[in-house]
Parts: structure tokens; C-alpha cells; sequence
């Protein structure tokens, strides 16, 4: 199985989903030369045999916001470290952010990503252009040198575009390429020195709060833009109640907008901020139960059509730091299964197939990339899940270069198995990969 020749694949007996193609049902999925193979179009014999009895076969997972950390802050991840995280969260593409160092506003920026994650062989890594020249906010990017450096989306995420004014043309002028405008929607001037979402808790603990208005304004204002420019607005971690009914709203009326959600804003709350564990310090932070709530009412009713993970690693020193002084964010891929599990599926509120909807053909159809189903001929990226194994998450065990997340201790169920991706199998939990041996009878 050399990288010329890639091996004939048959996934045995496991449960096929996909989404794009209307697919649930019990069978047998082969791939061949890094494509999968039509069902019942084969006459060859596998090299390599996966027996998925009892366990989940879906399109390879997308995550369409991932912080990789390179060029400039290594010591927390780079491109390779952060692709093979995604693998171990059973993730087969994901879309980085461009607040990197410096951040990704050329074309030699986003072709440098490409390159590193081309070398890496891990999950396939597209990168996402920033909006403004140096992520300032003050002049626009060149967006059309960025598309042809790689780039599938644009955002200067980790900031908002705070002035109106240059993100209506960015919402005019993306729609030359036909991408979407991300936003990171947070009116700058009423989270400043914010630690944690402002309200009870913040006031009990004394710590500096970010409103949930500051979110809401600029998630309105951007609809608006939207609307009156036709282009294509994508709202990144949704985490209050009036985001998700704006959202809602602003689709009834045909806008172009969609929106995304992150697990930890659905499976935690602000309360989690009274062991001051900066653990718990995201930005947009941790609601309140209300705001969960209306989070996984919006993921119920398709308001919210993508689950990402916001992963945003940091090293241990910079976590380690007093919780006003702590950068925010948490690791998020390698839990992203079985949080979603827990939140998600098992209380009822979402089945498999409208979960795996929303992590492999809705972020693709976003992105434009030609990933998220099983359809003959398409790219060889598949996860395989074993939905049902119980685990614990042991951040030590992780394949991010960083450790920073609340989960550590939880038990829980889920999680990938194997990873094929581009008809390579690239992770494994466990020796499953048998090479050459017949398929398991039944
Ligand atoms: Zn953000």
C-alpha cells in the first residue's frame, strides 16, 4: 500500500449515513484508488478489510472553524498537530482561521497553509482568508488574491469586522467568488475587559462580563447588511437566545445567512466560571441555561444548520495564567463526537443523521468544497464511529499539542474509530486495519 497505489478498501456490515444522498441503512461501502466505488460495482478483491458491524459509516467529518495556531504560535499547535487532532476526532477537512501570526490576508499566506497541510497527510486543511488587510478592520483584504492562494471563506475572526461601513462591501464583494463572509459578531466596544458572559454569575464572582447584547447587535446589523447586499453572511458560534431568534428570522425572510454552533455552548453554562478555571473561558463565552436552551431549539429546527468546534489551543503557560490574564478557548476536536453525543443525541434532541447532516454536506455546500458525501466517485474521506464505546476524556491522551479543555474527566460515549481520508486509512483507534484478510462472514 504505497502512496501510488492506494489500496482497495471494503468498510463491512457497519451503518451507513449520509445526509446528502438520503442514506441510512446497513451495508457494505468500498472504496477504490481514493474514490468510493458504486454499491455492488465490484470485482476486485479488498486489501484492506474494516469490519464496522454495530458501528456508524458516514462522509468524513468537516469542521469549518479550527484554530491551527501556524505561522506563529507553534508552542500551542501547528498545521500538522491540529490536522492530526481532527483525525482523532474522526474530523477529515477542516477550515482554519486567519488570526494566525502574521495572519492569513495574502495569497503566499493561504498557500503556505495549503503547502503545510499537503505535507502533513493528516486531515485535509483549506484555509479561510481574513476580511481586512492585517485583520485591522480598516481596509479590505485582497479577497481575489486570497481565493487563489486556496482560500474558501473569509473572516477575521478571533475579532469582529466592527465597521459597518467595510463590512457591507466585503458582503458586496464576496459575491464575485461566490464565498461566504464569517463573522465573529461581538460590538467591541461593550465586551471590553470581559472575562465571562455578564449577568448573575459574572456580578456574584466579580469578574468583568461580556453582554449578550453585544452579540446580538452586530448579529442583527449583519442580516441587515446582508440583506441590502445580497452576499452571504455565516454567523459563527451563536451563544444567545436573540442570535438564534434574529437568525431565524432573517432566513424567513430569504436572507442569505446561516449560523454555526460549538458544543461547549451547548453543554455548559456560566456557572462553570465559579471554580474560576480558565478551562472555562471562550469567547463568545458560556451562556446562561436559557441561552443553551434556545441554542438546541435552534439546532432542532435547522436555524442552525453547522456544528464546528471553535478548536483554540493554547499552551499550558498561557492557560495556567489568572483567569482575566488566560487567553479564551478550549481543544475542541478531539470531543466534538462524543460531547455532541451526550448533548445532542442522547437526551433526543437530534438523531444521527441530521447530527452527521451538520458536520459533513451543510458545511460543505457552505464552503463550497467538494467534500460531505459517499456518492460514487466522490473524494474517499470517511469516518467510521463507534457510537456506542464509553471512554474518558483524558486530555494527556490528546493528539492537539495543547490540553486546555473542561472535559477532562467526563465520562462519556462515541468516538472514531477509522479515518480514511483521500481512500487512505489514516487513523485508527486500535488495531482494526487487517490487510489482505477476507471480509467476516453475516
Ligand atoms: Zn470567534
Amino acid at each position: 500500500m504505497g502512496k501510488l497505489a492506494l489500496p482497495t478498501i471494503q468498510i463491512t456490515g457497519g451503518r451507513i449515513i449520509d445526509p446528502a444522498q438520503g442514506l441510512d441503512h446497513v451495508g457494505d461501502l468500498w472504496i477504490s484508488r481514493g474514490r468510493i466505488l458504486p454499491t455492488g460495482g465490484v470485482n476486485e478483491e479488498a486489501e484492506v478489510v474494516i469490519d464496522a458491524r454495530g458501528k456508524i459509516v458516514c462522509p468524513g467529518l468537516i469542521d469549518l472553524h479550527v484554530h491551527l495556531r501556524e505561522p506563529g504560535n507553534e508552542e500551542d499547535e501547528t498545521i500538522a498537530t491540529g490536522a492530526a487532532s481532527a483525525l482523532a476526532g474522526g474530523v477529515t477537512s477542516v477550515a482554519c482561521m486567519p488570526n494566525t501570526i502574521p495572519p492569513i490576508d495574502t495569497q503566499a499566506a493561504a498557500e503556505f497553509v495549503v503547502l503545510q497541510g499537503q505535507r502533513a497527510r493528516q486531515a485535509n486543511v483549506y484555509p479561510v482568508g481574513a476580511v481586512s488587510k492585517g485583520r485591522k478592520g480598516e481596509e479590505l483584504a485582497a479577497l481575489g488574491q486570497l481565493v487563489a492562494g486556496g482560500a474558501v471563506a473569509f473572516t477575521d475572526d478571533g475579532a469582529p469586522v466592527a465597521n459597518a461601513g467595510l463590512m457591507r462591501r466585503a458582503l458586496e464583494y464576496s459575491k464575485m467568488f461566490d464565498l461566504v463572509i464569517m463573522q465573529h459578531c461581538q460590538v467591541p466596544e461593550l465586551t471590553v475587559g470581559g472575562v465571562m458572559n455578564e449577568g448573575f454569575e459574572s456580578m456574584r464572582l466579580g469578574l468583568g462580563g461580556m453582554p449578550a447584547a453585544a452579540e446580538d447587535i452586530m448579529v442583527a446589523r449583519d442580516i441587515r447588511l446582508a440583506e441590502i447586499t445580497g452576499g452571504r453572511l455565516h454567523i459563527q458560534h451563536i451563544s444567545t437566545a436573540r442570535s438564534v431568534e434574529l437568525v431565524r428570522e432573517g432566513k424567513a425572510r430569504g436572507i442569505k445567512v446561516t449560523a454555526e454552533a460549538c458544543p461547549h455552548h451547548f453543554s455548559l453554562t456560566d456557572e462553570c466560571l465559579r471554580t474560576f478555571d480558565s478551562n472555562f473561558k471562550m469567547n463568545p463565552p458560556l451562556r446562561t441555561a436559557a441561552d443553551v436552551e434556545a441554542v438546541i431549539e435552534g439546532l432542532k429546527d435547522g436555524t442552525i444548520e453547522i456544528l464546528a468546534t471553535d478548536h483554540a489551543p493554547h499552551a499550558r503557560e498561557k492557560k495556567m495564567r489568572e483567569l482575566d490574564q488566560a487567553p479564551f478557548g478550549i481543544v475542541g476536536l478531539e470531543t466534538l463526537i462524543p460531547i455532541t453525543v451526550k448533548t445532542l443525541i442522547e437526551p433526543g434532541h437530534l438523531t444521527w443523521p441530521e447530527v452527521i447532516r451538520k458536520l459533513t454536506i451543510n458545511p460543505a455546500e457552505l464552503l463550497r468544497i467538494p467534500k460531505g458525501t459517499l456518492r460514487p466517485g466522490a473524494d474517499a474521506d470517511v469516518t467510521v464511529i463507534d457510537a456506542s464505546t464509553t471512554w474518558t476524556i483524558d486530555p494527556t491522551q490528546f493528539r492537539s499539542k495543547s490540553r486546555n479543555t473542561p472535559y477532562a474527566g467526563w465520562e462519556v460515549r462515541g468516538r472514531a474509530h477509522t479515518v480514511i481520508v483521500g481512500g487512505e486509512v489514516r487513523y485508527t483507534l486500535g488495531g482494526i486495519v487487517r490487510e489482505g484478510v477476507a471480509p467476516a462472514a453475516g
